[in-house]
């Protein structure tokens, strides 16, 4: 029923340093502030897309080395989650490899099993540090292609365009899942 508003929880997830806050205020304000905290929040937002009102609800928190409280956070977001953006930087191997765990993780969760589509966005952020770039655009796209992913390379600091356009993509991943949305 197209006039039934849309609304979506997508949960932000990836290592330390990523830009995940970055991304998020993106989205929500359009601007770029340099400065995150260390804020744990999810985030109620209506936005227009494809001419539809859809709300999001964004849940963006601190990564936790303590692996007991990120393994039962891990399972709340799971259970949370309509979707998910996974953020790496492209100059940091460490949370490129830690994406591709993520990926597994979340789909071999038993919320997920039997389910044929996760919407799963794969995000290479920090694009505007091409020079200190250490994982290539082709092993992004690979780990998303070899596991049903979308991807994108984006950057929260310089192109707000395609901060958007992974939010979008994910919506739209969403709804193919969610027809009746
Ligand atoms: P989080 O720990 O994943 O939430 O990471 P933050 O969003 O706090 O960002 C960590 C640091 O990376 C901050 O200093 C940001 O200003 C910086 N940062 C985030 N995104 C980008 C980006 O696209 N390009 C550049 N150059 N820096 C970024
Ligand atoms: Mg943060």
């Amino acid at each position: 029923n197209a006039l039934v508003k849309m609304e979506a929880n997508i949960v932000v997830m990836g290592t330390e340093s990523v830009g995940k806050s970055a991304l998020t205020v993106r989205l929500l304000t359009g601007k770029f502030i340099g400065e995150y905290g260390d804020i744990e929040s999810i985030y109620s937002r209506d936005f227009t897309l494809d001419g539809r009102g859809v709300t999001l609800n964004i849940w963006d928190s601190p990564y936790s080395e303590d692996l007991a409280a990120e393994m039962s956070l891990f399972c709340k977001k799971v259970r949370w989650a309509d979707g998910y953006v996974l953020v790496y930087s492209i100059c940091d191997r460490a949370s490129f490899n830690a994406v591709s765990r993520l990926v597994q993780r979340i789909k071999s969760s038993k919320d997920h099993l039997g389910t044929d589509k996760v919407p799963i966005v794969v995000v290479g952020n920090k694009k505007d540090l091409h020079h200190r770039r250490t994982v290539q655009s082709e092993e992004g796209r690979l780990l998303a292609l070899s596991t049903d992913c979308l991807f994108y390379e984006v950057s929260a600091a310089e192109n707000y365009h395609s901060v958007i356009a992974l939010f979008h993509g994910l919506v739209d991943r969403i709804k193919d899942v969610r027809p009746v949305m």
